[in-house]
């Protein structure tokens, strides 16, 4: 174990397990449909990387990345997009995958631009619910796993572009961050 890490939350194999179910679930949902994948970059590349090999169609991905300002523990409310989908997606099913919903302001924001496209529809498949923090309500239509209210790295996560490249999620040592 990386010896800023507190403790293992989800293992490698545990997380390869519940990301096929996860998979499993869409391609049975939107039989015949095919979804777009769009992953919110840096974070959830890892998952979308498994994720989109678990499906049952040849699912096409692209990638959003967002910016939130002010402090960095929390996010403000102040989100901009940073890179944007090329992909069109008027008129097709899109799920967004995201590592991790925290507050809601980031999907809830990624939700309201995307629908400028007019998809036919759009998902929401996050790998990590923190639904304690939630500031508005969101429905997440695949949800890997529940976490509680502590700052969790790995498997695409980071802490200051760092932990991305760890194959578990754990908790981070407070001390690292505060
Ligand atoms: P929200 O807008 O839902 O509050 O924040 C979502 C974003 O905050 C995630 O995409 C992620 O970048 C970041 N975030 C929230 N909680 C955590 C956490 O425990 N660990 C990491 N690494 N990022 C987090």
């Amino acid at each position: 174990m990386h010896r800023h890490i507190k403790r293992i939350l989800f293992p490698a194999k545990t997380i390869r397990k519940r990301v096929k179910t996860l998979g499993e679930e869409i391609s049975r949902d939107y039989k015949g449909r095919e979804p777009i994948l769009i992953g919110v970059a840096n974070g959830a590349l890892v998952f979308l990387a498994d994720l989109m090999r678990t499906l049952s169609y040849p699912a096409k991905i692209d990638l959003i990345r967002v910016r939130s300002y002010g402090q960095k523990a929390s996010t403000s409310g102040l989100i901009a997009i940073s890179k944007d989908i090329e992909i069109d997606i008027a008129g097709k099913d899109a799920i967004i995958v995201e590592d991790i919903i925290d507050t809601g302001l980031t999907i809830d924001f990624i939700i309201r631009h995307l629908e400028k496209n007019n998809p036919a529809s759009i998902g929401v498949c996050a790998l990590l619910d923190k639904s304690a923090a939630r500031k508005i309500n969101i429905k997440i239509n695949y949800a890997g796993f529940p976490v509680i209210n502590e700052f969790v790295v790995g498997y695409g996560l980071d802490y200051a572009e760092n932990y991305r490249h760890l194959p578990y999620i754990g908790v981070l040592k407070p001390e690292i961050y505060s």
